[in-house]
């Protein structure tokens, strides 16, 4: 069975105070940060809970699995894809999703500018940086950032918004919020020096999920990515991404 609606917004409501007391601390305004539901492997009233709850947005890992629950969810929301993007999926993925924050390379730059532009639209994006250098983890080296985004900036069809990033696990509580907190002003640092280089915005820094969005909030994060705070522990067997 999957938890009702009330058990949703008690839990929402706790995460929504657990930002606003990192807002606090971190000398921030509380209401600044969004809260992006991430509904992967859970079924699409996890999708219509978010809208009914009021949140904009929610993330999908898969473009599949995206498409078809978008498609029996009828509630107004926003469908971010925050998981690895295939290259022969890509044009799938800017038809079906409001934005993409997982684009890293630069051959997906010019497939869902191609598409988009079939499309007739303007795709937003976020460029996934690999900014705590996880072997692990997709995303763009720190070092390939500045050419990932002189290349997006020039698609006609794209709109980088900003940054997004996962930070590495640690062997122990206190080595994952040290690698949290190393890879999230990282981020920050990154988006500094390349907001001020290339004289864009790049607002939105995609930082913090359920066990470290306190650290992302104190370090600049725009919108936390949170599945297990409101949905409760995935199936780990539906939750690989691709
Ligand atoms: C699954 C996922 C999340 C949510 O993680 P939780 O720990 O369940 O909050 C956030 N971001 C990305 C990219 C994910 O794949």
């Amino acid at each position: 069975m999957f938890i009702t609606y009330e058990e949703f917004a008690q839990r929402a409501d706790g995460i929504r105070a657990r930002i606003d007391s990192a807002c606090r601390t971190a000398g921030r305004a509380t209401g600044t940060i969004e809260l992006l539901a991430v509904t992967k492997t859970h079924p699409a009233a996890a999708v219509e809970y978010a809208a009914k709850y009021g949140l904009c947005g929610v993330g999908e890992n898969r473009v599949q699995e995206g498409i078809e629950k978008r498609a029996q969810v009828a509630a107004t929301i926003r469908w971010e894809l925050i998981g690895h993007l295939q290259t022969n999926k890509a044009k799938l993925a800017a038809t079906h999703f409001d934005r993409i924050q997982s684009v890293d390379r630069e051959k997906l730059l010019n497939q869902l500018d191609r598409a988009a532009t079939e499309a007739n639209r303007i795709l937003p994006i976020l460029l996934q940086i690999n900014a705590g250098n996880d072997p692990a983890k997709f995303g763009a080296d720190l070092a390939d950032a500045p050419r990932l985004l002189e290349t997006a900036l020039l698609k006609k069809n794209l709109r980088v918004d900003g940054l997004m990033t996962i930070a590495p696990l640690g062997v122990d509580a206190a080595t994952t919020a040290d690698h949290a907190a190393r890879t999230f002003n990282t981020l920050r640092g990154l988006r500094d020096d390349l907001a001020a280089r290339f004289g864009v915005a790049l607002r939105e820094l995609s930082m913090g999920m359920t066990g470290d969005l306190e650290i992302a909030v104190a370090t600049g994060s725009t919108l936390v990515r949170v599945g297990t705070a409101l949905y409760g522990a995935r199936d780990v067997t539906a939750a690989t991404a691709g």
